[in-house]
């Protein structure tokens, strides 16, 4: 019983060059996304196995796995679907988008400093996430560690950059900071203004 499955991109593999390379991009929804994926339903047909045969398991360190798992397999499918080649989005925001940042973060430069500071600043693999404060009703940055760390419960997720390794090293070796300013060139604007719009009505 397969319950998640590897979506298709949104694009073609080549559609985001210069910025992001069809082998950089294959490589990274064909195996690392599928071995989220993969990882997210082993582990929880595991537990369905042992739920019905009252088995023993090690609780913590299989839920610490299936948290690894299904984060990897959710936020891929967030990142592919913030992303859209350069000829089909816009340099900056617009709508309410642009008018919370401006309110919320200071301003579209501002935020793209902060955004960039908070992507080169993860020790190790993690995200740089823009989310929605439903409490607070603004945006707000997160830094995911890993995959499933230092995340605010429940808050939306509006969009992230993928800062593991895999994502970048073929294009664009252990400079990471000319991959995030690449980044800025595919951001979907649109597909960010849609997620806020859902969530903050
Ligand atoms: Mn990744």
């Amino acid at each position: 019983m397969s319950k998640y499955t590897l979506p298709n991109l949104p694009f073609a593999y080549n559609a985001l060059e210069p910025h992001m390379s069809k082998e950089q991009l294959t490589i990274h929804h064909d195996k690392h996304h599928n071995a989220y994926i993969n990882g997210a339903n082993d582990i929880s047909q595991k537990l369905t196995t042992a739920r019905k045969n009252d088995d023993d398991i090690d609780v913590k360190s299989t839920l610490k796995s299936l948290s690894w798992n299904i984060g990897g397999a959710v936020l891929h499918t967030l990142f592919w679907n913030n992303l859209a080649p350069e000829n089909k989005t816009t340099e900056l925001p617009k709508g309410m988008l642009l008018e919370k940042i401006d309110i919320d973060l200071g301003g579209f430069d501002r935020f793209k400093k902060e955004f960039t500071q908070n992507a080169m600043s993860i020790e190790g693999s993690g995200w740089t996430v823009l989310v929605y404060d439903l409490t607070a009703e603004k945006l707000e940055l997160m830094q995911i560690e890993k995959h499933n760390s230092n995340i605010y419960p429940g808050y939306p997720i509006l969009m992230v950059l993928d800062m593991f390794e895999h994502a970048y090293y073929i294009d664009y070796k252990n400079d990471k900071a000319k991959y995030v300013e690449a980044f800025w060139h595919i951001a979907s604007w649109e597909e960010v203004n849609k997620r806020l719009e859902e969530v903050a009505k």
